[in-house]
């Protein structure tokens, strides 16, 4: 997941086959054409990123930000603009849906709305997408959350809203495995390396966000999207399943042999090498589009179920090694992240209440 801006700096090392883009920004149409009608195998998308401006309510579930304003949008609203993606080459089409938020009430009257809405679309080539509150993933909301996810026509593309990583915060990570493995067409975007624990437990896809606000969902609010701030290069260390901040490398590997990369960028060179120029900028950029495909690659050559799981276990045990050894060896204090730790417990059951009624419910229309 990419911003217009800087899609053609990682087009060259997304695989055609198992890669793709999915497009923001302003210019996100007219760059999803042109990638099209020039590597017209490869798949993109855009996200018009309706969810980072207005709150979806029950009668406005859908809405898109225009020259003119804000425009809701009704069924045949919806049609149009999803139309127009699908003019634009896109490979598929993705609803614009407002942000669903969660006042912690348990009232699914606004994701309920998002569903029904979009089964409403006769059409075959639509992601509904779901931005969500991460308290939707409690435990005390989950049930609902994944009846409405099953009860879509559509594949669905989950975001998921906190103010920092949301699978920092508690139940979410086991939440999101359980919706997972119960919800059979779900991708999960705007994530990070998240992405391989989901399609590690049964999601179909996922997209992973190039810029540090594209690996979370972002709450409407005035002024979102500002930017402006200096870019400094991030580098995605496979080793840790990490993204650092290069300065902090640099920190890491200032008395002994910084960690080298094999990857098609990098070609052997130092990971602390990227400076805070334009061109590092990008090349660090380009070096963990790189280490993420090359993860998936391996994520790719597993069958899905014990096998993938496997994998992805052995990864995180990998990754507890070298956060042991490279304490040991820089001297530092350098805790094992918090996400990597969930992500080491035991997998959760499947939901059980999903998809079925208690007897005195009655059968259910289909
Ligand atoms: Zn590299």
């Amino acid at each position: 997941m990419v911003n217009d801006r800087s899609a053609l700096y990682v087009l060259p090392h997304v695989p055609a086959r198992t890669g793709g883009l999915v497009l923001t920004g302003a210019a996100a149409a007219v760059t999803c054409r042109e990638i099209r009608n020039a590597r017209p195998e490869t798949v993109v998308v855009t996200d018009h990123g309706s969810h980072t401006e207005q709150i979806a309510t029950v009668d406005a579930p859908f809405g898109l930000k225009t020259r003119w304003g804000w425009r809701e949008l009704d069924v045949s609203g919806l049609n149009e603009v999803l139309d127009g993606q699908r003019d634009n080459k896109a490979s598929c089409a993705v609803t614009p849906t407002c942000f669903i938020p969660n006042d912690r009430t348990a009232d699914d009257a606004v994701l309920k709305a998002v569903i029904h809405q979009a089964n409403q679309l006769r059409r075959q080539d639509t992601v509904v997408l779901m931005p969500c509150s991460w308290h939707w993933l409690e435990r005390s909301h989950l049930s609902a959350l994944a009846e409405q996810i099953r009860a879509c026509r559509h594949p669905v593309a989950l975001i998921l809203q906190a103010d920092g990583d949301p699978l920092e915060r508690a139940q979410v990570p086991e939440g999101l495995r359980q919706l997972c493995r119960s919800c059979p067409r779900l991708v999960l975007w705007r994530t990070d390396l998240a992405a391989f624990d989901a399609m590690a437990h049964g999601a179909l896809g996922a997209a992973v966000g190039a810029s540090a606000v594209l690996r979370h969902g972002v709450a409407p609010r005035p002024g979102n999207g500002g930017g402006g701030h200096k870019p400094y290069p991030v580098v995605l260390v496979r080793r840790l399943l990490r993204y650092h901040r290069v300065a902090t490398l640099q920190d890491w590997f200032a008395h002994i042999a910084p960690w080298t990369c094999d990857c098609a960028v990098c070609r052997g060179a130092a990971l602390t090498r990227f400076t805070g120029s334009d061109a590092d900028v990008v090349a660090a950029l380009q070096h963990t589009v790189r280490e993420l495909y090359g993860l998936h690659a391996e994520l790719d050559a597993t069958l899905p179920g014990d096998e993938r799981i496997g994998w992805w276990r052995q990864q995180l045990a990998d990754a507890w090694e070298y956060h042991r050894l490279l304490a040991s060896q820089t001297d530092t204090e350098l805790a094992f992240p918090k996400v990597l730790q969930a992500w080491r417990r035991p997998c959760p059951p499947a939901l059980p209440m999903v998809g079925r009624r208690r007897a005195q419910d009655g059968p259910r229309p289909s």
